[in-house]
């Protein structure tokens, strides 16, 4: 009996162990050969182009962006002005130098811009004033992906207690004096390579006015078909040197449901849970990606909401014409250093002052806008019309797409309905169509396209397909 016993209990464990083999195959057929955590690899070109991104250069734009005393934009812009060194005038004159020059130290390769118009009056706007946008475009090598931009922007106006006060000072250092200098140090450093896409360097007026250059802009690149893939605004990313801030983190505001969804569209959100997948969301996935790949010196805090409370930025006038925008702002603002005379009350010191301001945190900030920009203008054109087979009642998933300009192969990503980012990715090579052991009805898919040297593109969702 006791052989008998010894025996059994043998068979049970042997069971057991079978038993653990058969559901670890379901399982691995359940997510599928080759499955592995989403990814991307590092480039050495870009990783050696953050090396260049200097923080003292910084200061010294910020500082001599403070130097011209105000830059609101209603402030003077008069040619004896402009000589003067005073006023929004003599800043965009000077910002276009800059990326003149930075086009001369790479034999012409930068097409320095202006885009100019005569606002009316309206609100925050007494008389007809000139608004200029100045920007810098990195042409794409790839003719047949040159017309992929991917663009970061800043805003060089400024302004003070009254967002009226013509004469007085409005240094506007970290608000934002950082994000126009983001803009300028990645054109300098990134107009040393060569990427198949084409990358904008802008830095828009009238942001505190009521986002006035940033809806021109965006209004001129919808109706000239530009296909901008990603803009970047960085706003108020000074790093604030007040005791309670994080240095090592960069929080990157996203909006949910898009300003320019159809009432279709909203259908479909609300039937299939996309709430949290609109293209500027995944873009904020791909920048926290971009963050754990490239040493930036800072991390990516995703915040999902358009922007903080009560608070407005350019990235909304790129959503409202359906393009896919993001804001990164410092982890923690101090309000007595935003929107104020400078002053000093109750031993409190008020303004946008460049002592404020950490140029190593905005030279982080500026590595990581960097490499996200690199990164997209590197790979290849996201995979067009992605779509989701729903015909029949299935247990499979089966994805279809068509085939990008540049790509080698193609991944797909998917995550639990409740995970914040990708949890999984599986790599299907060279093909149009991928059918995935996984229940269309418990994940969220992405498809994405890649080539040889592992640059990937933003992913897409699919649409539903009868
Ligand atoms: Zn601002």
């Amino acid at each position: 009996m006791g052989n008998l016993n010894r025996m059994m209990a043998q068979m049970g464990k042997w069971t057991h162990g079978m038993l653990f083999l058969v559901a670890w195959g379901v399982l691995m057929a359940e997510i599928g050969v080759g499955q592995s955590a989403p990814g991307m690899a590092v480039d050495s070109k870009i990783a050696a182009a953050l090396q260049q991104i200097s923080a003292k250069r910084i200061q010294s734009n910020i500082e001599k962006l403070v130097s011209f005393g105000t830059r609101l934009t209603l402030s003077a812009q008069d040619e004896q002005s402009i000589a003067a060194g005073r006023g929004i005038g003599a800043a965009r004159d000077w910002i276009k130098a800059q990326f003149e020059q930075y086009s001369k130290e790479c034999g012409g390769c930068l097409e320095v811009k202006t885009d100019s118009f005569t606002e009316q009056p309206m609100d925050r706007i007494p008389k007809a004033t000139e608004i200029t946008n100045v920007y810098a475009v990195l042409k794409g090598t790839d003719p047949a992906q040159a017309k992929r931009v991917v663009l970061v922007t800043g805003h060089y106006d400024s302004r003070n207690s009254d967002t009226l006060d013509v004469g007085g000072d409005a240094p506007g250092a970290n608000d934002d004096g950082s994000g126009t200098t983001v803009s300028l140090e990645c054109a300098r450093v990134l107009s040393k390579l060569r990427f198949p896409g084409t990358i904008v360097f802008l830095t828009v007026a009238g942001e505190e006015q009521g986002l006035n250059g940033s809806k021109h802009f965006a209004k001129m690149a919808k109706d000239e078909g530009w296909q901008i893939d990603a803009v970047l605004n960085d706003d108020i990313v000074g790093g604030d040197k007040s005791a309670e801030q994080d240095h090592s983190v960069i929080r990157v505001f996203s909006e949910g449901v898009p300003a320019a969804a159809t009432d279709q569209d909203i259908r479909r959100i609300r039937g299939l849970g996309g709430e949290s997948d609109s293209t500027s969301r995944e873009l904020a996935r791909y920048i926290s990606e971009v963050g754990r790949t490239y040493d930036a010196g800072v991390k990516p805090m995703l915040v999902f909401r358009l922007d903080r409370y009560l608070r407005g930025g350019d990235n909304y006038s790129f959503d409202q014409q359906g393009f896919t925008a993001v804001r990164l702002t410092e982890y923690r603002e101090d309000f007595h250093h935003q929107h104020q005379n400078v002053r000093t009350e109750n031993g409190v010191e008020y303004g946008d002052l460049p002592k404020f301001v950490d140029y190593e945190y905005v030279a982080h900030v500026t590595r990581l806008n960097a490499a996200t920009l690199a990164a997209l203008a590197a790979a290849p054109g996201a995979p067009g019309n992605v779509d989701i087979l729903t015909k029949e009642l299935e247990n499979d998933t089966t994805l279809t797409w068509d085939a990008a300009p540049g790509a080698s192969g193609y991944e797909v990503l998917w995550r639990n309905t409740t995970s914040p980012e990708w949890d999984h990715a599986q790599d299907f090579g060279n093909v149009t169509r991928a059918t995935l052991k996984v229940s269309k009805d418990n994940v969220i898919f992405g498809v994405r396209s890649m080539d040889a040297a592992g640059h990937k593109s933003l992913p897409v969702v699919p649409t539903p397909e009868r």
